[in-house]
């Protein structure tokens, strides 16, 4: 059996009918692992001790008749700025090289709960800033399509390791974009959720009112059971709402005959790759040939979001930031004169470039003088974006968009920050409004492939999951 290119639905199933063990699944997956990693740098750290021990947790639980979690057995890769619990947790810093965190993630403790292996920690742009996944102190991640190009970011790892069959299930974290930027760049479906739906207990912050987790898939099914899996209230993150789950799985039947979707106008006059384009626009014509009714809409303000976020974003990183002093935790510098040198010391030797031009650009925004000028007029645009949005989603049920502007590129070729920043120009508008979206495979172009992002309203990830699934069905499935 090809056990690696089984779906994680398909996976749990055969579990359940004894054709497979739990074992043997992890097993498969370590050894892809092992053969992928020097190519592909997918990975931090790989937990193959625990994993094997999971999964015999598993197994015993089979021959007892016990009943399985919705995860069961499904080896998943878990970004590297998510705390597990005695296992390394570095975001991808010299920083956090050596923290081993002494306490567990919710969505950790929850793939855990629902019979989830664990199979290790995934690699990300240092601190989850970036667009490529180069500014990690772990070298960067390769695209497994194109192994000179970058896979995306800051998920980049998560991304890669579902595209190249080294863990069906992995689990990411989106701010701005970093988990359907690099699920366009790699081929595969990431789903950014609505702020609130997910709890973000133990997810190292970048940026709190604009982070959250959320799930790859090799297909729309598979990453919808992970998002099952981790969604709901937590008590321990006040900022995650206590609201029913649909059933996402049952809800995928391919009909959605009746639906409405938008696409801003302003993100087609934007500058976009014209293959990107021609795949969205194809997308578009075949979800209107099922029954989906499709007009244009104009969103006046989005053409402020990426200045906007990165105003926000930035200012709230910088805060976040200054946490790694060097005596808590993180990196000490070897020697120092007194603690004013000691912190700077430590923080100058530990962080990248991308890290302090960010603490730099945050903390000006929010120093006394300008914090008006920026910081608070960023929020007033972001509620500007945020009713632009609300207006849309009165009349709609899901908007569309590309999810980059231009297909991945080669490691190296972008060196300037601002050109970079632009990678996440039809991203960041969803995480300032806080509503849902996902990315999915809709083509390819030059053998490279290319993604649609299909948006929602705040907890209505059903219905960007619904058109996904059908849209993903009329395109000849998992591409
Ligand atoms: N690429 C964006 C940035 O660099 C988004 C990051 C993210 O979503 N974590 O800020």
């Amino acid at each position: 059996m090809d056990i690696i290119s089984l779906t994680a639905i398909e996976l749990k199933e055969k579990l359940k009918n004894r054709e497979i063990s739990a074992r043997e699944i992890a097993t498969a997956y370590l050894d892809r692992i092992k053969d992928k990693e020097p190519e592909i740098n997918a990975f931090i750290t790989v937990t193959e001790e625990e994993a094997l021990k999971a999964a015999d947790r598993v197994d015993e639980k089979i021959r007892n008749g016990e009943d399985l979690g919705l995860l069961a057995g499904i080896p998943i890769a878990v970004k590297d700025n998510i705390s597990t619990k005695g296992i390394r947790t570095t975001c991808g810093s010299k920083m956090l090289e050596n923290y081993i965190p002494p306490f567990e993630a919710t969505v950790v403790e929850k793939i855990k709960e629902e019979d989830g292996i664990i199979v290790g920690k995934t690699n990300m742009d240092e601190f989850a800033l970036g667009s490529s996944t180069e500014t990690s102190y772990f070298g960067t991640t390769k695209n497994p399509h194109d192994t000179e190009r970058v896979p995306g970011g800051s998920s980049g790892g998560s991304a890669a390791a579902v595209a190249a069959k080294e863990a069906p299930l992995s689990l990411g974290t989106d701010t701005g974009g970093s988990i359907r930027q690099p699920a366009a760049f790699c081929g595969v479906v990431g789903i950014k959720p609505t702020y609130g739906l997910i709890s973000r207990y133990g997810v190292v912050p970048m940026a709190n009112s604009l982070d959250q987790v959320g799930p790859f898939g090799r297909n729309v099914k598979d990453a919808a059971l992970l998002l099952q899996a981790i969604a709901g209230h937590d008590e321990r993150d006040s900022t995650s709402m206590d609201i029913n789950i649909p059933d996402y799985i049952n809800s995928l039947t391919g009909d959605v005959k009746g639906m409405k979707a938008a696409i801003p106008k302003e993100y087609l006059e934007l500058e976009i790759d014209s293959n990107i384009k021609d795949s969205l626009l194809n997308a578009v014509n075949v979800l209107k040939d099922i029954g989906v009714e499709i007009e244009e809409v104009s969103l006046p303000n989005i053409k402020y979001a990426l200045p906007d976020y990165y105003i926000i974003s930035t200012s709230e990183l910088s805060t976040n930031m200054s946490r790694y002093d060097g005596i808590r935790y993180g990196h000490r510098a070897e020697s120092f004169v007194d603690i004013d040198d000691l912190i700077i010391k430590s923080r100058s030797e530990a962080f990248g470039r991308e890290v302090k031009r960010r603490i730099m650009l945050g903390t000006y925004s929010l120093s006394k003088g300008h914090a008006d000028e920026y910081y608070k007029k960023a929020l007033k645009v972001r509620t500007l974006i945020k009713n632009d949005f609300d207006k849309a989603f009165t009349k709609y049920h899901i908007i569309l968009g590309p999810t980059t502007p231009k297909l991945p590129f080669k490691i190296g070729e972008i060196t300037d920050p601002v050109t970079m920043y632009k990678s996440d120009l039809f991203t960041v508008a969803v995480n300032l409004a806080g509503i849902c979206a996902l990315s999915m495979p809709c083509g390819s172009a030059n053998g490279l492939p290319v993604g649609i992002q299909i948006m929602g309203d705040r907890f209505k990830e059903i219905n960007i999951l619904k058109a996904a699934y059908a849209l993903e069905m009329s395109l000849g499935g998992e591409m």
